[in-house]
């Protein structure tokens, strides 16, 4: 009998976006990209050298200069324009992330609808960018702001929301009058390709979008180039706290988000059902793998045992599986090293004291890289398993007997991104947005991204830099500022004065 052996399915090939077109790479060097939901390799990814960043920055360049020169009104056309493409196709990339991050299809619709709110913001840059005039400052002298772009500037991005999080960046970048050179991640990237297309049709000029693809090579050009003047980064925190320090010493303006570790305190009077549907989908939507999960469950007082016991019920009810299936509501993990990562943190729980109510790795799906909602009760600081970010279905429950210990506890983490209190109380509410150290604080909301027109970030470990990102803030950063003194005197008034210059 003759075997056929089928020929493996050639690979998708993923190239960098320079210049208003595709460009092969030309280092060799390639990444392997993966369906989590198979496990199966789906394409390669090219890794960009230093040259193909300088390329991609020189493109960038060019077009920075005619773009900073386009009116206001025709940006704000081309960003209607973009709006349209990107809502009329969202399912087309929500169907790529699905494929290459594997989270669920309508989690990924959700994360390009978010993403686009940013787009809608940015479509009023006419307004967002007005400034200030102040009449008579002096006699006869008018004082003015004006806001103007930085040039080139460039994004680095994380692999969990591979079209939302760069969309946060180049929106408002290019809103602004800059122009934009993006290195997402290497293991989902083909989002980003997918928006580089998408923009050259809604009529971008070339150069304005540019995407090096790569990993720390290509992360080292980008923060050495003397031609870009600011970086935004979302990521883990260690690599937030290099690209900032990098960044910055090669003197450019840097935001740096990074990871977390986001605290639930849920007071005894909260309403448990509640909390239990809040803790059960904030901890593991997109299996775990967003930056605003909860990870942490704290329960105050008699809070503990109704809570985990609802919490118990409702874990066995969620679906998990291809994302591709309308009926999964939880994917795999990014990589097969990610989710035996986040497992080892089940195995060594128990040897730290904390107790494994439910095993994800029971039941998980064997092909992809799946593990199952898991639960840990009695986790206490200094624990692995509390210390770390674990970036995965892992939910921890801490017991604590008053709403001091539980404040204490956010207050005393690295990480201060997001956090969120279940109450029926208003004034303890109210005390705890006071309170609590964090940039995003929920109250009866688990996963509190703010609206586009705010702007989003956390304290501490969780961002480094003094801009957060998108909203007002987005536009400030991507901008810098120029106060024009002026005035049209008689020049038959003209004498020397040597005095410092008074206003009254
Ligand atoms: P990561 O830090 O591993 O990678 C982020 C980017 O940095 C990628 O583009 C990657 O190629 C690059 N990079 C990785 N290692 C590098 C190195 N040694 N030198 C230079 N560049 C390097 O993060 P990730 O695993 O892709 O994403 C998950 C992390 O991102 C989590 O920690 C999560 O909390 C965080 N995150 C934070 C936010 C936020 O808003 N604060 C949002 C999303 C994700």
């Amino acid at each position: 009998m003759t075997e056929t052996i089928e020929a493996p399915a050639a690979l998708k090939q993923i190239n960098h976006w320079i210049g208003g077109r595709s460009v092969a790479g030309e280092s060799g060097r390639k990444g392997p990209v993966y369906n989590p939901a198979t496990g199966r390799q789906s394409a390669e990814v090219d890794f960009a050298t230093v040259a193909e960043v300088d390329r991609a920055v020189q493109a960038a360049k060019a077009a920075a200069a005619s773009w900073r020169e386009t009116s206001l009104g025709r940006r704000a056309e081309i960003f209607f324009r973009i709006r349209e493409l990107v809502h009329e196709r969202r399912e087309d990339v929500a169907r790529l992330l699905t494929a290459e991050h594997g989270k669920v299809l309508s989690d990924a619709i959700g994360e390009v609808t978010r993403g686009l709110e940013v787009i809608e913001y940015c479509c009023g840059l006419p307004s967002l960018l007005k400034s200030e005039y102040s009449e008579q400052a002096s006699g006869g002298i008018d004082v003015y702001s004006i806001r103007q772009p930085l040039g080139v500037v460039a994004g680095i991005t994380p692999f969990n929301f591979p079209a939302m999080v760069p969309m946060w960046m180049w929106a408002p970048a290019i809103a602004c009058g800059n122009a934009f050179v993006l290195k997402p991640s290497e293991k989902d990237p083909s989002a980003s390709v997918w928006t580089a297309e998408l923009l050259k049709e809604a009529g971008l000029p070339d150069g304005v979008f540019n995407v090096v693809h790569g990993d720390k090579v290509a992360v080292d050009a980008v923060l050495e180039h003397p031609d870009i003047a600011a970086v935004s980064f979302v990521g883990s925190t260690p690599i937030a706290r290099y690209v900032y320090e990098k960044a910055t010493s090669a003197g450019k303006r840097c935001q740096a988000l990074g990871g977390a570790k986001n605290h639930m305190i849920v007071l005894p009077d909260a309403d448990i059902d509640m909390a239990a549907d809040a803790a059960v989908s904030a901890a593991y939507g997109s299996a775990g793998e967003r930056c605003m999960a909860i990870s942490q469950v704290v329960a105050v007082g008699g809070a503990a045992g109704p809570l985990i016991a609802a919490i118990e019920e409702r874990i066995p009810k969620v679906k998990v599986g291809d994302g591709l299936d309308p009926s999964s509501e939880m994917g795999p993990l990014i990589t097969e090293a990610h989710r035996d990562k986040v497992a080892s943190y089940l195995e060594g729980a128990p040897g730290e004291g904390a107790t494994v109510l439910v095993d994800g790795r029971e039941d998980a799906p064997a092909d992809g890289f799946f593990l199952r909602p898991s639960l840990l009760d009695n986790v206490t600081p200094g624990m692995k398993a509390y210390e770390d970010e674990i970036f995965g279905p892992v939910l921890g429950v801490m017991r604590v007997d008053t709403y001091d210990e539980a404040v204490r506890l956010v207050n005393e983490s690295p990480y201060g991104n997001g956090t969120a209190i279940f109450t029926r109380d208003g004034g303890v509410a109210r005390q705890f947005q006071f309170d609590v150290q964090a940039g995003m604080v929920g109250i009866n909301v688990p996963i509190p991204v703010p609206v586009a027109y705010y702007s989003f970030g956390g304290w501490k470990a969780s961002l480094f830099g003094d801009r957060h990102i998108y909203g007002p803030e987005g536009i400030d950063f991507y901008t810098r500022g120029k106060v024009v003194t002026s005035r049209w005197p008689d020049p038959a008034t003209s004498k020397v004065d040597l005095g410092f210059p008074q206003t009254r």
